[in-house]
């Protein structure tokens, strides 16, 4: 046993960590720090990584306020009142951000990403069609979602987990988005909700969330049955208000009764924060809510999570104060423009066709010209990281599969000098690789493993 006050720093980075199990005894502060952070050294840089939509900038300011709320656990609303008070306010300006009617309670929860966010939102919609399809003495036990091929992971999850049966419209090559097309053989009594996307992962584009309601009123007039919409704007719901205010993506449509989007993502948070709002308090069916008294006082919870931390939700107020709608809007049509800018540099390097024509949060979606045979989009992404950046490369899910992609996040935090760079490196590679071809294997098709895993 080493005598810790007799180690330098030298001696700390060489402490034995054994793989399986905890280390028997602690050590300094220091060698804890040490190891930790060399053990991380190759992971890579937060910043580079433009797989992920996922927020990597914070200001001093709010290193400092995270600092000051990270022991806090917001479920204990009894104890943080004012915390809760702040979650409460900002589903309110959410609601009224995402065009919400005026003369109801909105009513809508903090979570810890958008993928709890769309769990809550399909629970409350299947509840809601359960309670409907009993009080109407019809049978409740299908319950079945409809949706495009184009959906993140987490829809899969939901469906999955709370046995819902999916309904999958697949994609085609060159339409990636979801449209009223074929709905007719997707949609009956069943169906819980049509969940649409408004910045969609693989190409940032938009499901035609117009198209989709308006054939959902001529379906209801046509069979009786009205069918609820759930827009998954996890990156669109803060980027269409302040880029787009004209264009009809959310509560202005009547169809729309719930939204979830990211707060970690172009809410400008760290993770884990996402938010889930809905039309008006009576669509978060009242048998989700439970009441209970461990923590002190009798309160209401009705997340997935119980226990989390407080400081996105501190984050996301200092956030939304610090920068106001004015800020939002300023950075995401500068953070739009920038996708643009980076998107023509590598559409003029002759590689590359963009495959996201209608894209609306700023995310560049390539795939590699026709001519290019002896090298592949998984090729450009393993020989970037090289220099460190990190980019997705996958193929298409069904049925457009044999198409493949290579995606960049452009997130706030990079200006059009890093981008010319990005795009001089990616460039380079491509001619590398054009000269002594590439060996990376694609992923095997029809592989949900393939959808970009880091959004
Ligand atoms: C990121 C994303 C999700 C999942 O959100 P998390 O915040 O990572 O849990 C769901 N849907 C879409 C469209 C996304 O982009």
């Amino acid at each position: 046993m080493q005598d810790e006050s007799k180690m330098t720093p030298w001696d700390m980075f060489n402490m034995e960590v054994p793989d399986d199990h905890m280390p028997a005894r602690g050590v300094h502060p220091r060698a804890a720090k040490a190891i930790v952070n060399s053990e991380a050294w190759t992971d890579a840089r937060p910043e580079m990584n433009l797989s992920s939509f996922v927020t990597t900038f914070m200001e001093p300011e709010e290193m400092e306020l995270a600092r000051e709320h990270i022991l806090k656990n917001h479920i204990d609303h009894d104890m943080y009142p004012q915390l809760f008070a702040m979650e409460r306010r900002m589903v309110k300006w959410l609601h009224t951000l995402w065009n919400g009617p005026a003369d109801v309670e909105p009513y809508g929860a903090a979570t810890v990403g958008s993928s709890e966010a769309c769990m809550l939102a399909g629970l409350a919609h299947k509840w809601n069609w359960r309670q409907a399809r009993e009080r109407a003495g019809k049978d409740a036990t299908r319950p079945n979602m409809v949706t495009g091929g184009n959906v993140q992971i987490v829809w899969k999850k939901f469906l999955r987990y709370f046995d819902v049966e999916p309904r999958i419209v697949p994609l085609k090559p060159g339409n990636y988005r979801l449209t009223a097309e074929h709905l007719d053989e997707y949609v009956d009594e069943n169906t819980i909700c049509v969940v649409a996307i408004a910045g969609q992962t693989f190409t940032g584009e938009d499901d035609d969330i117009q198209e989709i309601h308006d054939w959902l009123d001529a379906y209801e007039k046509r069979t009786g049955i009205s069918i609820p919409m759930h827009i998954d704007g996890a990156s669109g719901g803060f980027v269409n208000p302040f880029c787009y205010p004209d264009y009809e993506w959310d509560f202005r449509l009547p169809r729309v009764q719930s939204i979830n989007a990211s707060g970690h993502k172009f809410g400008l948070v760290p993770p884990g924060l996402g938010w889930v709002v809905f039309r008006e308090r009576r669509i978060f069916n009242e048998d989700l809510i439970f009441y209970v008294n461990y923590l002190g006082g009798e309160m209401p919870t009705a997340t997935l999570n119980f226990s989390r931390n407080a400081v996105q939700i501190a984050l996301q107020y200092y956030g939304f104060i610090r920068l106001g709608f004015e800020g939002y809007q300023r950075i995401m049509t500068k953070t739009v423009e920038n996708s643009q800018y980076l998107r023509d540099l590598l559409v003029d390097s002759g590689y590359f066709t963009i495959m996201n024509e209608t894209q609306r949060i700023p995310v560049v979606a390539l795939t590699l010209k026709d001519g290019f045979t002896n090298f592949s989009e998984f090729d450009v992404s393993a020989k970037v990281r090289e220099k460190g950046w990190v980019l997705s490369a996958y193929t298409m899910p069904p049925a457009a599969e044999e198409v493949r992609s290579l995606r960049i996040v452009v997130r706030p935090h990079l200006n059009r000098n890093v981008l010319k760079g990005l795009a001089r490196d990616i460039v380079d590679c491509c001619k590398w690789l054009e000269a002594h071809g590439g060996n990376a294997t694609p992923p095997a098709l029809h592989g949900h493993k393939t959808t970009p895993s880091k959004c």
